[in-house]
């Protein structure tokens, strides 16, 4: 039995409706509990904030294309250096840190569960290897199906128990969590150099369209009843005038249980863009904050951006290359066979550019416009929109 007693705690919790009140906090193996025996040991922590533990519902920290990632920028890797101190290891990387780096700076901002937002199954191994040396928080990871030819099979012969066993299989076999759809049949149409435009478009050889490749996903996932809803980086990111396709996509979740929620849409601020090109590019936050209201089902999170220099890395290759046509950075893509892509490009945001600049506004407009705060959740799709630092 280990106790621990932390004394004179300024607490927040909302779910108890604690507003910041001193108090002390007992804790027995790992559990809060009335009181514990004298002999338990004290820590004092009068003047510091003693919240729950922050979760980042989506990040990208280990795997195969963070570590690409830190391939591709050796002058990251040297700007976010710290010495050895004591049990603390050193650390290197700003934008894509070492996995102790992550591990520690997260710790400091109060972190202590991260989701790693998509994992390739054939690369698993490499994204559980790095959590094994991410110590500090509980990490688990999305893993990809929206390229799966499996499954895009079943769903074309409208097998959703088939869909349900693929995903149940892999899951299992690869120690998964969620079930991730990137740009789904968009970044199996990458394969053939193409892309889907929207949720109508089918996608090559196999003749299902994106529609239905989320709807059959979503009925599986509520099929094996599992803890996380799909979690959706929907078609069409970063292009103006995508917030329809978002609208649409959102449109798609079915009243299979409306307590339930059954769509977890993934940094949003990428996908609530107006405007038909870059000149007049605008903010359609609005109508996508609204739809969320209206729909229980639907948690969706901001993606922050901030301004400064970052590394943008997702399973949607097709998207990567298109910024890459945009800024002409350093790039990378990779197809990860039979299953899903990858694309890494460093980006600079800037205040004084108008498109991030407003960027930067819209993931403010959809947190204070969603009514219920348990549905937009605080994110950078780390590090996409801006490192979580
Ligand atoms: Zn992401």
């Amino acid at each position: 039995m280990t106790e621990l007693l932390v004394k004179n705690a300024c607490v927040i919790d909302p779910l108890r409706s604690i507003n910041a009140e001193t108090m002390d906090i007992a804790i027995r193996d790992g559990r809060i509990v009335e009181e514990v025996s004298g002999a338990a040991e004290v820590i004092d922590v009068h003047g510091m904030l003693t919240m729950p533990g922050g979760v980042d519902s989506h990040t990208h920290i280990c795997g195969t294309k963070v570590n690409f990632g830190r391939y591709m920028s050796p002058e990251d890797m040297r700007a976010g250096r710290t010495p050895r101190r004591g049990p603390l290891h050193a650390t290197s990387g700003y934008s894509v840190p070492t996995t102790y780096g992550n591990s520690y700076r997260y710790s400091v901002m109060g972190y202590t569960t991260l989701l790693e937002g998509a994992m390739a199954p054939l690369e698993a191994r490499h994204t559980h290897e790095e959590f094994i040396y991410t110590p500090l928080q509980d990490t688990m990871a999305n893993t990809l199906f929206d390229g799966n030819w499996g499954i895009m099979e079943a769903i074309r012969d409208g097998d959703t128990k088939r869909v349900a066993a693929i995903i149940a299989w892999t899951l299992r076999a690869v120690k998964g969590f969620g079930v991730k759809l990137t740009n789904p049949g968009g970044t199996e149409a990458w394969q053939w150099g193409k892309n889907v435009s929207c949720i109508r478009d089918p996608v090559p050889y196999f003749e299902v369209t994106p529609a239905e490749i989320i709807r059959k996903v979503i009925e599986a996932n509520e099929l094996l009843h599992l803890p996380h809803s799909v979690h959706l980086h929907a078609n069409n990111l970063g292009t103006p005038g995508n917030y329809t396709c978002t609208l649409g996509s959102m449109g798609l979740v079915p009243d299979l249980n409306k307590k339930r929620q059954t769509l977890y849409a993934t940094h949003v601020q990428f996908h609530a863009y107006g405007g038909s090109g870059w000149p007049d590019f605008c903010s359609k936050s609005e109508p996508i904050a609204n739809f969320v209201n209206m729909r229980p089902q639907i948690v969706m999170d901001m993606g922050q951006v901030m301004f400064g220099r970052t590394t943008t890395m997702t399973a949607d290759g097709p998207m990567e290359f298109n910024l890459y046509r945009l800024h002409h950075e350093k790039w990378s893509n990779h197809d990860v066979e039979l299953e899903t892509g990858s694309g890494i490009i460093p980006v600079i945001y800037r205040r004084k550019n108008l498109v991030n600049s407003i960027m930067w506004a819209i993931g403010l407009e959809l947190a204070l416009l969603t009514e219920s705060p348990w549905q937009c959740l605080l994110t950078t799709d780390n590090p996409n929109g801006a490192p979580f630092v």
